[in-house]
């Protein structure tokens, strides 16, 4: 006589498993001095784009793990880990704001990156910040800059890629002239494939 077959569980892509739920907050983490003020000016654009709490972390302590001499400048990924290390199952996302200047070996330096699989970021005001001007419209522009780049690695690992219509947040920055041209709102192809992922 045949037994009967123990029925398998269902089966959930992994990625749909780890998906946080609809009240995970993105969480914003200040790591060494960054200025918080202007942290908290990224939180309600970025609550009106994603549709989440956004809430900012007490501070990790300045990143000199992640200094290389050499370059003067210091490795984000290193950065990264931390952050990723801190991320808790129920944040949507965690997003690492540091104000030092970062590299990855093959480029100059980076604005940011982001890891999708652990749903984290690192983001540096470094390179953001406007040399010319008077000092408020330079905050201003600065705190738009810090906007943008939030949006664009939240939208990555919200599982948006890099867009090509330049007008749109996705758009890859290799200056932040291509950041102040493109500004913080999603094109109609980006936001249609955010509404269906969710
Ligand atoms: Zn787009």
């Amino acid at each position: 006589m045949d037994l009967p077959a123990e029925p398998l569980p269902p089966e959930t892509p992994s990625d749909e498993r780890l998906r946080p739920g609809p009240d995970a907050p993105i969480m914003l983490i200040p790591i060494g001095e960054v200025d918080e003020a202007l942290i908290g000016k990224t939180v309600k654009p970025l609550e009106e784009a994603f549709h989440r709490v956004v809430t900012i972390s007490k501070s990790l302590p300045v990143p000199k793990y992640a200094f290389n001499p050499t370059r003067g400048q210091y490795h984000s990924a290193a950065i990264l880990k931390r952050v990723e290390e801190l991320r808790a199952q129920e944040w949507d996302a965690a997003i690492g704001l540091v104000d030092v200047d970062l590299f990855v070996p093959e480029v100059p330096f980076i604005f940011g990156e982001a890891d999708r699989s652990t749903r984290s970021a690192i983001i540096s005001l470094t390179r953001l910040r406007s040399e010319s001007g008077p000092s408020e419209s330079r905050r201003e522009v600065l705190t738009k800059r810090l906007v943008a780049e939030a949006i664009h690695q939240v939208g990555l690992i919200r599982g948006l890629a890099q867009c090509p219509n330049n007008r749109c947040v996705m758009f890859f920055s290799a200056t932040v002239q291509d950041t102040d041209k493109k500004g913080a709102g999603f094109c109609a192809n980006c936001r249609k494939r955010l509404m269906s992922e969710g």
